[in-house]
């Protein structure tokens, strides 16, 4: 029996390969640093869970409304409204289950085979997956590492044509950490203000920012129209594995999101649906904590990247990845993070795992202990010395 032709098309996330070797190494024995995940190394705060053990008890436990519970749409709504400054109300939710469905369903929903889209390179691997999927037509942006990898606003203006479907942009950034400047949002929101195109905004990391907060382009007025605000409970509330994200959108895209809803999930589960309303409701102290801790390994790590030979590292402004410059070394980002996990035993990923213009550039996520993390930049110095003696 053979796949349908467009299962070639579709791709796959780098991290939980490179997970899955670095776990075949530590089967046979070896001490791995895990630094090739995007999960919070951290616990869902303790009042989620238990508002999750409550709502099973009282028998959340059924289907319930596709576009999600009104409370949850409700909180949402409020929860968004504050953190964007704009003012949106709960019918423009859709609660789905975690932030990728909010990269597939809309994506269903809006492409056709003719269509492009643009989205950075490096970028998270599941948007160009699911361009290919669809028979869309790929564009890649370059970020620019001279710009806190952030586009080349000109080259932006050059690749949107009147076959521009989508504009993908994603800040807090993953894999880069970088956070894309205010102005640079509102220029692009005037470069796309009378274009007939809708912007995918990647929010993910939203809560996890270190310096600036990061604006969501959705706040530029006018611009609510045209924005699909992606954003959710797995990194900002350490629930990566309750599946709970959510969209913010016109109506009529919740209308299309929710057809495809009925079509997959019916709903998402409705015990997790209340836990999300304790998350966005409850004590954001966890949230703050762990968010302080980024902070503090990120300071270390990057300055301990920095006294690398070969190794040139800016300082990510949001999310928890580091994204050094490896061209000193005078290796492929491939090979070097293969030695890395062989030979070092730090798993991390290679720019490449997010698109050509990652080369030249690895992958380390922050979410391990302060000393995993000062021990992996000593593993690497020893590498790198013994590689520069061979
Ligand atoms: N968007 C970006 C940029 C991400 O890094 C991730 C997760 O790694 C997601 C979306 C998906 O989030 P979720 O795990 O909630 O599906």
């Amino acid at each position: 029996m053979k796949l349908a032709a467009r299962m070639n098309r579709i791709g796959v996330e780098g991290a939980f390969k490179v997970l899955a070797r670095a776990r075949a190494l530590e089967a046979t024995g070896r001490d791995i640093i895990h630094l090739e995940i995007g999960e919070p190394d951290f616990d869902t705060p303790p009042h989620i869970v238990e508002a999750a053990k409550q709502a099973l008890d009282q028998g959340f436990t059924r289907y319930a409304a596709t576009p999600g519970l009104p409370e949850l749409r409700e909180a949402i709504a409020a929860h968004v409204s504050r953190t964007r400054g704009t003012s949106v109300g709960p019918e423009r939710v859709s609660v789905v289950p975690g932030g990728k469905p909010m990269i597939f369903f809309p994506m269903l929903a809006l492409l056709e085979p003719s269509d492009e889209v643009i989205y950075p390179d490096p970028g998270f691997p599941i948007y160009e997956s699911m361009i290919n999927f669809l028979g869309a037509t790929p564009v890649p942006i370059p970020l620019m590492e001279e710009r806190g990898f952030s586009f080349d606003l000109n080259l932006l203006r050059d690749k949107l044509s009147s076959k521009t479907k989508m504009l993908i942009l994603n800040s807090p950034q993953n894999p880069t950490g970088g956070v894309i400047p205010a102005d640079d949002i509102r220029a692009i929101a005037e470069m796309v203000r009378d274009r007939d195109l809708m912007v995918l905004s990647d929010e993910i990391y939203s809560q996890i920012y270190f310096d600036q907060p990061p604006l969501s382009i959705a706040s530029v007025p006018g611009l609510l129209e045209k924005t699909i605000i992606l954003d959710g409970f797995s990194k900002t509330y350490a629930m990566t594995g309750w599946r709970l994200g959510y969209g913010v959108m016109p109506e009529w895209l919740v209308e299309a999101v929710t057809k495809l809803m009925v079509n997959s999930n019916s709903c998402t589960a409705t015990f997790t649906q209340r836990a999300g309303v304790a998350a966005l409701n409850g004590p954001q102290d966890g949230a703050a904590r762990m968010v302080a801790e980024f902070q503090r390994r990120r300071d270390a790590f990057c300055e301990g990247l920095n006294t690398l030979p070969g190794f040139r590292c800016s300082i990510p402004g949001g999310a928890f990845y580091a994204f050094p410059n490896i061209t000193g070394t005078g290796l492929s980002s491939d090979s070097l993070a293969d030695a890395l996990l062989e030979r070092a035993g730090v798993a991390c990923l290679s720019g490449t795992s997010f698109g050509a213009f990652g080369e030249g550039y690895l992958r380390f996520s922050i979410a391990n202990s302060f000393e995993k993390l000062m021990e992996a930049v000593e593993r690497i110095k020893d590498f790198l010395a013994a590689n520069e003696r061979k």
